[in-house]
């Protein structure tokens, strides 16, 4: 017998079967870690909104069926051959993005995924993002997994996968926001609140939250947004009435909503001269449009993915910072479920219900 033998495991797993229909428990199996892999079992897992794009809006038939998910945390179960980094037992945050400290391009994203090692009726199911944390085990490459501090509640840091990170990071290290700025943020799902947390630790002196559920709102308080815009209430263009606010316009605007009218607009609401905005929010179905004039008269228009962060180094900092009490995540847990009821997290995420579900997907 090998040495190091390690068994497939059954586990459960909500699988997308197909674009725009509820997923479904299943018993999968899930492959042994081959070299440098490592297997992980998922505790708890957010949903984001990008769950939701891949299920109803991108909807490309090549990508089912897929286990979901990329938002969680766990413990290493077992190690591929050649892992050094990770024993069983770490906490660990499995990351979209991967980091592997080595090649040029590191300091931006790589992919680097990994075959699939999930099957489900004797089929191959795939891997979405290179995580798929809808799962009770999964395989990732050791490159895209972080070891965060022992302490750290599973069931709350798993939303430093990737919500939590994206709109913080935004503010912090794309847009670079400066301390006395103005600042808007459209769109307050996790990501835009987490963009407002982001813009306050920068110390923006306002900061304008926009979003078109005014329910959202009293969240954004929390977050430390200082001014409310819900563009129903206007005839005008939303841009207009920002710069109305601000003497011409704000200093850094970041899209948190995948629209490409708005994000538009929150370059539009930018100040020309030197004004920055950052798209955040995730669409790929649409080419974006504005006119020339507005970045010839000074203002950057630039994309963040991941929040800009360096991810393997960031998500046990950004862990640290939780557990110092310098950023919250807390705040963002409106609801708390079974792995079995992630059709209704989705639902709620779908009609603006909820920031973030956190789905227990095993015990600890
Ligand atoms: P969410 O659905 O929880 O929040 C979106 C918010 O936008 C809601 O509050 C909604 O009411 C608001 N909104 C919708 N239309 C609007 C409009 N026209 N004007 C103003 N507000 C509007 O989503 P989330 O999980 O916070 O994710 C936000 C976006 O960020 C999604 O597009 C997601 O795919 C994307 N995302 C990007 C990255 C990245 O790395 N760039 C990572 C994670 C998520
Ligand atoms: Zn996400």
């Amino acid at each position: 017998m090998e040495a190091n033998y390690i068994p497939t495991i059954k586990c459960k797993a909500a699988v997308a079967w197909e674009p725009n229909k509820p997923l479904v428990i299943e018993e999968i199996e899930v492959a042994p870690p081959e070299a440098n892999e490592v297997r992980i079992k998922i505790v708890a897992t957010g949903v984001c909104h990008t769950d939701l794009y891949h299920l109803f809006e991108g909807m490309h038939k090549e990508g089912f069926p897929v286990v979901l998910g990329h938002e969680g945390a766990g413990i290493v179960e077992s190690i591929g051959p050649g892992v050094t980094e990770f024993q069983p037992g770490d906490k660990v945050i499995p990351l979209f993005i991967s980091q592997c400290g080595e090649c040029r391009f590191c300091k931006s994203p790589k992919t680097n995924q990994s075959e699939s090692r999930f099957t489900c009726r004797g089929q191959k199911v795939l891997q979405f993002m290179g995580t798929s944390t809808f799962s009770e085990y999964t395989v990732v490459n050791e490159m895209a997994v972080a070891k965060i501090d022992p302490m750290a509640p599973l069931d709350k840091v798993c939303l430093l996968g990737c919500g939590i990170c994206t709109g913080y990071g935004a503010a912090v290290n794309t847009a670079k926001v400066e301390p006395g700025s103005t600042c808007a943020v459209f769109g307050l799902g996790a990501v835009g609140l987490a963009a407002v947390m982001g813009c306050k630790a920068a110390g923006a002196k306002k900061i304008i939250a926009v979003d078109i559920n005014p329910e959202k709102f009293e969240k954004g308080k929390v977050f430390g947004a200082t001014d409310f815009v819900n563009p129903k209430d206007h005839d005008k263009p939303i841009s207009q009435v920002l710069s109305e606010m601000t003497n011409g316009g704000v200093d850094f605007s970041l899209e948190c909503v995948g629209n490409v009218a708005v994000m538009r607009s929150a370059l539009e609401s930018c100040v020309k001269g030197w004004g920055v905005s950052v798209l955040v929010g995730w669409t790929d179905l649409h080419d974006f449009a504005a006119r020339p004039i507005q970045l010839i008269a000074g203002r950057t228009w630039k994309g963040s993915l991941f929040g800009g962060f360096k991810s393997k180094d960031g998500v046990p900092q950004m862990v640290k910072a939780y557990l110092n009490k310098t950023v919250k995540i807390d705040e963002f847990i409106t609801h708390k479920m079974a792995l079995d009821q992630v059709n209704d997290a989705i639902e709620l995420m779908k009609h603006g219900k909820c920031i973030r579900t956190v789905l227990k997907v095993s015990p600890q």
